[in-house]
């Protein structure tokens, strides 16, 4: 897969889409920049500009309205791109399912890789998220860290 070789010898550069809701998923992106989380450690950077982005982050959700401004942002990204729905809001439409201002799930706009539910997930948990889509850009298993400490164990005979 040339695209991994390429996204594993350079920053991974993540843009994040926010649309309507309370925001604090939001909050918890920017959570994941500060000092005590420090995501650039693994060489993942937040950036300005969907043209830059090898992940699209999208959180909140999208009525008709700001759903073609989604298409559009999806549309400009270079190909290929992953796209993480970050919060339970992104991935089912949450409190808001039965709102005026809610049409149908992420899913059914722009296609999505990786659901990251949560009200609002935690910052470790939204690293997580972006760590397992590299792992499945390596090719490696999802829980391919368990598989080894179970085979650790195995080995200890635990
Ligand atoms: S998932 Fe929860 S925290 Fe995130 S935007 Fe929706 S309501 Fe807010």
């Amino acid at each position: 897969m040339g695209f991994a070789v390429n996204i594993l010898t350079r920053s991974l550069n993540v843009f994040h889409l926010g649309g309507s809701a309370c925001n604090n998923c939001d909050i918890e992106i920017l959570d994941t920049l500060t000092p005590r989380y420090d995501l650039e450690r693994f060489g993942i950077t937040l950036v300005g500009s969907i043209r830059h982005a090898d992940v699209l982050l999208v959180s909140g959700i999208f009525n008709k309205k700001a759903a073609v401004r989604l298409k559009r942002v999806y549309q400009q990204a270079p190909r290929p791109i992953f796209v993480v729905a970050i919060g339970s809001c992104a991935c089912t439409g949450n409190m808001f399912q039965k709102s005026y201002n809610w049409d149908v799930p992420l899913d059914q706009y722009i296609p999505v890789d990786i659901y990251l539910p949560g009200c609002p997930p935690k910052p470790e948990a939204m690293i997580m998220a972006i760590l397992k889509l590299v792992n499945k850009l390596r090719g490696a298993p999802p829980d391919a860290s368990a598989g080894k400490s179970r085979a650790a164990k195995q080995k200890r005979g635990a």
